[in-house]
Parts: C-alpha cells; sequence; structure tokens
C-alpha cells in the first residue's frame, strides 16, 4: 500500500525554456492523434467482414493485422525516430508516456464503458514517468533533456517522500509542474491490542464509528464551492485570453488549490482524532473507481475517499494503529448484535432495528459496527493473523458466521 501526493509549483522558464515546451506539446499532439488514427483504422478495418461490401468501412489495413498496443505503438515510434527529425527532439520517455495515456483512454473506454477516445485540439500537460531523486531542489526542477528551470516556492517540498514523476502543465495563467511523490505504507505485523474502531463511509454524514459518532461532512467546503460557482460565472463574462480574465483564471486556480488544501487537512486532522481512541481501525475494501461511476457519482468524487483512507492508513501506521481494510458485502444487511440478517433497507431508512434482539442504532453506526465485528474475526483468528500480515485480506468475511460475534 502506498501514498501518493501530488505537489504542485509554478514554473519560471526562461523563453528558450518557454519555446521548448510548446514544441514538445505540439511533438506530443501529433503522436497522440498519430497514434489514434492508427488504432481507430484498426477498429474500423473490423467493422464488418472483408468480403462484404460496405459503404461505412474502410479497408486500409488487412485483415490479419494485429491490434495496435501500447508496445506496437512504442516500437513503431523508436522506428519512425530515424525518419521523422520532429520525434528526437522530445525526451523518449515522454513520447512513451504519450502512448500510455491513449491507452489509459481505451481502457476506461472498455473497462468503464467511458467514450472513445477522441482526437486532441490540445495537449496541456507532458510528463517524465520516472526520474532522478536528486532532480528536485527548493526552488529549481531539473527536467531531463531541457534543463533545470526555475520554479516558485509557494509550499516546501515533503520530506520523508520518494519523489517519482514529474508533469508540466500548461494553464492559462502559465506553466506549472507537478510533482509526485510515494511513501509506502506497511500494514503493521503486530496484532493489534486496544480498542477496535469500525468506520463507515456514508451518503448524509461523512463517516460513521462503531462507537457511535457521526461525522458531519465540513460545512467550510460549501462556502468555498460557492465562491468558485460564482468565480466560473463571472469568467464567461470576461473576454478569452484578456488580461482580466487571466486574472480570474488565476484566482480559480487558487480556490481550487485551497479546497484541495483544505480537504486534506481536514482529512489529516479527522485521521489523527480517529487514531486518538483505537488501538485498530478497520474500514470498508472499497474499489473507489468503480464507486465514483455509480449511484454515488460526483458526491464521493468530492468527499474523496480515497484519498482520505491512504491518509487514514498512512497516519494509522505512524500511530502504531492496527489499520484493515475488510470486505464491504452486506455491512448495511446484518445486525451487528446477533448477527441476524436483516434484509435490504431502503436507502431513506436511517434507522437500524433488528426484530430478532431489538437492537437500535443509526444505520451508519450499525454498518459501521459489522466492519469492526469482522475486522477483529480477521485478525483475532490464526488464519486471519496471516492474512493480515501478508497484506491482502481474502474472504475474511465471506463466511457468514463471521458476523455473529458481537
Ligand atoms: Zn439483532
Amino acid at each position: 500500500m502506498s501514498i501518493t501526493v501530488n505537489y504542485e509549483y509554478k514554473l519560471k522558464p526562461t523563453a528558450q525554456q518557454v519555446k521548448t515546451f510548446e514544441a514538445w506539446l505540439s511533438v506530443c499532439k501529433k503522436v497522440y492523434n498519430f497514434a489514434l488514427r492508427e488504432r481507430k483504422d484498426w477498429v474500423n478495418s473490423r467493422k464488418s467482414a472483408v468480403n462484404a461490401c460496405s459503404l461505412v468501412s474502410e479497408y486500409i489495413l488487412p485483415a490479419d493485422a494485429s491490434r495496435p498496443t501500447y508496445y506496437s505503438q512504442c516500437k513503431s515510434l523508436t522506428a519512425a525516430k530515424k525518419n521523422i527529425e520532429e520525434l528526437t527532439e522530445p525526451h523518449i520517455h515522454v513520447l512513451q508516456q504519450t502512448l500510455r495515456q491513449l491507452e489509459a483512454a481505451f481502457v476506461s473506454m472498455w473497462e468503464r464503458g467511458h467514450g472513445f477516445p477522441r482526437f486532441k485540439k490540445k495537449m496541456r500537460s507532458f510528463v517524465y514517468p520516472d526520474v532522478k531523486q536528486s532532480a528536485v531542489e527548493s526552488g529549481r526542477v531539473k527536467l531531463p533533456k531541457i534543463g533545470w528551470v526555475k520554479m516558485k516556492m509557494s509550499r516546501p517540498l515533503p520530506l520523508g517522500f520518494i519523489f517519482k514523476q514529474i508533469r508540466v502543465v500548461k494553464r492559462a495563467s502559465g506553466y506549472f509542474v507537478m510533482l509526485t511523490y510515494q511513501l509506502g505504507v506497511q500494514v503493521p505485523d503486530v496484532p493489534f491490542s486496544g480498542h477496535p474502531l469500525g468506520v463507515d463511509i456514508g451518503l448524509d454524514k461523512y463517516l460513521a464509528t462503531s462507537d457511535g459518532e457521526l461525522v458531519s461532512r465540513p460545512r467550510f467546503f460549501n462556502a468555498l464551492h460557492r465562491k468558485l460557482k460564482l468565480l466560473q460565472r463571472r469568467l464567461k463574462h470576461k473576454k478569452k485570453g484578456s488580461s482580466n480574465w487571466l486574472k480570474l483564471q488565476r484566482k480559480i486556480a487558487r480556490v481550487h488549490q485551497r479546497i484541495n488544501d483544505t480537504r486534506k487537512d481536514w482529512h489529516f486532522k479527522l485521521a489523527h482524532r480517529l487514531c486518538d481512541n483505537a488501538g485498530a481501525i478497520f474500514v470498508e475494501d472499497i474499489n473507489f473507481k468503480a464507486w465514483a461511476k455509480g449511484l454515488f457519482g460526483k458526491h464521493t468524487l468530492d468527499a474523496a475517499y480515497g484519498q482520505f483512507f491512504n491518509i487514514l492508513s498512512y497516519i494509522c501506521w505512524k500511530r502504531d494503529v492496527f489499520f484493515l481494510k475488510v470486505n464491504k458485502d452486506y455491512t448495511s444487511q446484518i445486525c451487528p448484535n446477533c448477527g441476524t440478517h436483516t434484509g435490504k433497507k431502503d436507502l431513506s431508512e436511517r434507522i437500524h432495528r433488528c426484530n430478532v434482539c431489538n437492537y437500535t442504532t443509526y444505520r451508519d453506526v450499525a454498518a459501521a459496527q459489522v466492519i469492526r465485528n469482522r475486522g477483529v474475526l480477521a485478525v483475532g483468528q490464526p488464519v486471519g493473523l496471516q492474512i493480515a500480515s501478508g497484506g491482502v485480506l481474502s474472504g475474511a468475511s465471506s463466511n457468514a458466521s463471521l458476523d455473529k460475534i458481537p
């Protein structure tokens, strides 16, 4: 498990460096669009049988041509560099990363039902996927093949993290660099002691704990979001590219940054607070990407639960609190007190009331208690301990009897 953080700084490039950025972005765009063209042609050539006469399909490619992949396109790129001068200018990793970006767009389409990738009118960023630890210092960053570029130190560089990636981003207000850092977090291999705490993330509350605490969504987000909306509305009345428009763009970027910073800060505080009262914390194992696409959509994206769980696992690790993700299935359909399967609750049903043992509490608190029970059982058994120290928890709660112990 690892925690990833992005630190963004405004660049102060020289005129020559700006020229290079522009040239690279232009080549990246051409490479992206060319590779997309190749993939589109392949798809079109397969739309109908080769011997059928069709007006809509193209037969550019032979029927047995294999599907263009990231690897095949990287190979073609290397070959094309011999003949096309322009392709030799950007760093090869930067161009390969552009092909990877295209591959990712296709994967999103196949796996998450996103639309067919489109041709790019503009390329806004390029990426160096692996970088030397020494490539960044306070006040400057070394971009391979470009050299040191000055940057504005709006905040200090993070300590104790591993420097992973550099992204150069073009915005209306100038060039920025996004530095990606990572920190590996290990699942502790000691059994937990102390108070176990289950955490359920929810819809109308930010989260609920098995101790009965309900944490509300913080209000300050509303004020910041209102401010953002206001600025964005105002932007429409300004002439695109004018100095007032630029000024407003910069202001909007600052509000975005503030929302992110404020949210992260709140996440850290909340994680610490939960650790104050717990020897072990158990949360649901959720695939946030799939989740965000479903019912909860924008709502959960804004709540940034994925980030919160990363931060929580990191703080737990720092403070020697045991942290584990457990199976999330049916947490709202089981009585935490007696283990009875109570059946599906309607979303509007906010109270859990068990017909068998009469146990009554908030729905989200009951779910948090089920999560806590699963966690305790997962690590309380010899087999569970093994699973926990291996860092993978599979099927810890697939056994229905796991929920029988309060
Ligand atoms: Zn019950």
